[in-house]
């Protein structure tokens, strides 16, 4: 027998389903982003077939793309599989050789399992179900020692009825999520941290198009700080696409509060410095928020209070995806993107010479501003904002 089935990768998207009018350039982003992804293989060619994405290839390259695809957002699954001439006796052929090799893969004189079909062609002859007993059937009778197991099988297939025929054994999980770029763009206030690059990725995942800034207190911080901000980034783009990079030298500013504030105000007002300069970017660059990496109560200047005087310098919407996480789920994120050996490298990111020993836990606004009139905010923000560098981390 001479059975004609090509090898290729299905992806399944959730969410995006969803989305009624918005879905064909919900799709279409998604479709993009998995261009770009897998620009280094050749020969790729990505198509719709009723609902589903399918990703043909070189077939030595089907296992590289399905690492690199499963973490773009907006797939929730993806799977090797084998398109087939849509007709019973090609599926029945090629479910049966499927099960063949599985059970001489397996080593085992008995193998339990289950046929799963999706008609999604609702003009193909028959139905569901009657596809799975059909083709059940027709493995029990040629394959020796299968047994049927429909609550726990030892192999499960699955035959997807399209404008194709596909069969699949196996699927894994992608990130869910949203594709980038459904949901506006963002500039992440990145430290060397661990919380920063977490928060980026939550809201990468629901569609946001990330920019990150980074402050540091050069020549009081490394250029080891920075390479790390470099490699935090860099781990992100394998989540989030082409990110842009800036840093904004704080030194000045900080000097400035600790010469005309009061000390345990240093971190706050530094904060809303950040924020101020933050917005004043993003407003420049047309982006619609600012995302960070607080966590409520985590450190002094995250209380309540704290935000909200942190939150007051700026007009702009701040997301913090974070706020409502432990830091030991936080670090669960982390180490599964990626991000968490690098951010535990000890070097600072911001001059820590400036760090008060008792930071205000709960500032009031009304303090706050009466300090910040010792300074020249405006002044100060254009002289930061003129300095910015981009870095360059390719
Ligand atoms: P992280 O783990 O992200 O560094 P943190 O626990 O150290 O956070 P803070 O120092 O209060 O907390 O910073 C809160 C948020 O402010 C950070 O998550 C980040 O978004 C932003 N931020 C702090 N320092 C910097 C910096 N040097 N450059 C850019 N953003 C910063
Ligand atoms: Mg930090």
């Amino acid at each position: 027998m001479n059975l004609k089935k090509d090898k290729l990768i299905s992806v399944s998207f959730g969410e995006i389903a969803l989305k009624g009018g918005n879905r064909g350039y919900f799709e279409h982003q998604l479709i993009n982003k998995i261009k770009s992804v897998t620009k280094e293989f050749s020969r790729v060619n990505i198509y719709k077939d009723q609902g589903k994405l399918y990703i043909e290839s070189d077939e030595s390259d089907i296992d590289p793309i399905i690492r690199k695809v499963r973490n773009v957002f907006g797939i929730v699954y993806i799977s090797p599989c084998y398109r087939v001439e849509k007709n019973m006796e090609s599926i029945g052929n090629l479910a049966a050789q499927i099960a063949r090799e599985k059970k001489e893969d397996l080593g085992k004189e008995e193998l339990s399992f289950k046929i799963e079909s999706k008609r999604a062609d609702k003009n193909f002859p028959l139905k569901s179900p009657e596809i799975s007993r059909e083709i059940g059937g027709f493995v029990l009778k040629n394959i020796d020692g299968m047994k049927v197991d429909v609550h726990n099988p030892e192999l499960k297939i699955n035959i997807d009825i399209r404008t194709n025929a596909y069969i699949y054994i196996e699927r894994f999980a992608g990130r869910g999520g949203l594709p980038i770029g459904t949901n506006g763009k963002g500039l992440l206030l990145l430290s060397g941290g661990i919380d920063s690059p977490v928060a980026g990725f939550m809201m990468a995942k629901r569609g946001v198009e990330l920019s990150a800034l980074h402050f540091h207190s050069y020549p009081f911080t490394s250029e080891r700080a920075e390479e790390k901000v470099k490699r935090l980034a860099g781990t992100l783009e394998d989540y989030c696409g082409n990110i842009k990079l800036y840093k904004i030298n704080l030194l000045n500013i900080q000097k400035e509060i600790r010469k005309n504030c009061p000390e345990d105000e240093m971190t706050i007002i530094s904060r809303r410095f950040m924020m101020r300069i933050s917005e004043y970017i993003a407003k420049e660059m047309g982006i619609n928020c600012l995302i960070t990496g607080e966590s409520l109560g985590q450190v002094a200047s995250q209380t309540i209070e704290g935000l909200t005087v942190t939150n007051a310098s700026v007009n702009i919407p701040v997301f913090r995806p974070l706020i409502g996480m432990d830091k030991t789920d936080i670090i669960d994120i982390s180490k599964d993107i990626g991000t968490f050996e690098i951010s535990i490298e000890p070097f600072e990111d911001c001059c820590t010479v400036f760090l008060p020993k008792h930071p205000v836990t709960k500032p009031r606004i009304e303090d706050i501003e009466n300090s910040e009139r010792n300074l020249n905010i405006e002044e100060l923000v254009n002289s930061a904002v003129k300095e910015m560098e981009i870095i360059e981390f390719k």
